[in-house]
């Protein structure tokens, strides 16, 4: 079985997108061929990026990897990216974009950044529960979308972004330093970020801004 969290279809459709499920088992030309007929991609959460995308060995404290998926991902941004398709990256979908990009991750936060808040996910809690600050930085794209520059997000990883890829701005921070947003200034729309807005959309609007700016991009 292929699944993914029914929120992120339920978030997109609110917002007038028609919500489309891609299996992990694309080559290089199904990408292009799907992505010729969608209008733009949101890449979901997940498990962590093999570390081999980004040159390292897999930690002790590396979670669970999933070859077929990382393949088809990566493929998947490129194709979007080439034809100038709206993307918007959650979670997993944020470290696969950076990863794409030529950046670097932390392969646990806990383990590698000492004094830092618990990003980590809890499975006994809700998932749109809030955890911690985030701060945008008050001249981006995120902040113009969300109308402000102070958010409390809920947060379910344990990895976070080291070093952003090529182009990536890096527009917002946990009060821990911990890395939860980029976009592509030069590029036409691309979002992402470390919470997960298609969860706290369920019990508060504060973040349907971000699908309706994804879906508005995609329409034009
Ligand atoms: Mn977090």
């Amino acid at each position: 079985m292929y699944s993914v969290g029914e929120t992120y279809a339920r978030a997109l459709h609110r917002v007038g997108a028609t919500p489309v499920i891609l299996p992990p088992i694309m080559q290089a030309q199904d990408c292009e061929l799907l992505l010729l007929r969608l209008d733009g991609l949101l890449l979901s959460g997940g498990e962590d990026v093999s570390p081999g995308y980004y040159g390292e060995a897999p930690a002790a404290w590396m979670g669970g990897v999933d070859a077929e998926r990382d393949t088809a991902e990566m493929l998947l941004v490129q194709a979007a990216l080439g034809q100038n398709k709206p993307l918007f990256a959650i979670c997993r979908g944020h470290q696969v974009l950076n990863v794409a990009l030529g950046g670097t991750l932390y392969q646990d936060i806990a383990a590698q950044l000492p004094n830092t808040l618990d990003h980590a996910y809890v499975p006994a809690r809700p998932m749109e529960q809030l955890v911690h600050s985030v701060t945008l930085a008050s001249d981006s794209r995120l902040a113009a979308i969300l109308g402000g520059v102070e958010f409390k997000v809920n947060s379910a990883h344990h990895q976070s972004l080291r070093e952003p890829g090529a182009g990536m701005r890096i527009v917002a921070h946990a009060p821990d330093g911990v890395v939860e947003a980029t976009e592509l200034p030069d590029y036409p729309f691309c979002l992402s970020v470390q919470w997960h807005p298609e969860a706290m959309v369920k019990t508060d609007d504060a973040m349907l801004p971000l699908f309706a700016a994804f879906v508005a991009a995609a329409g034009a």
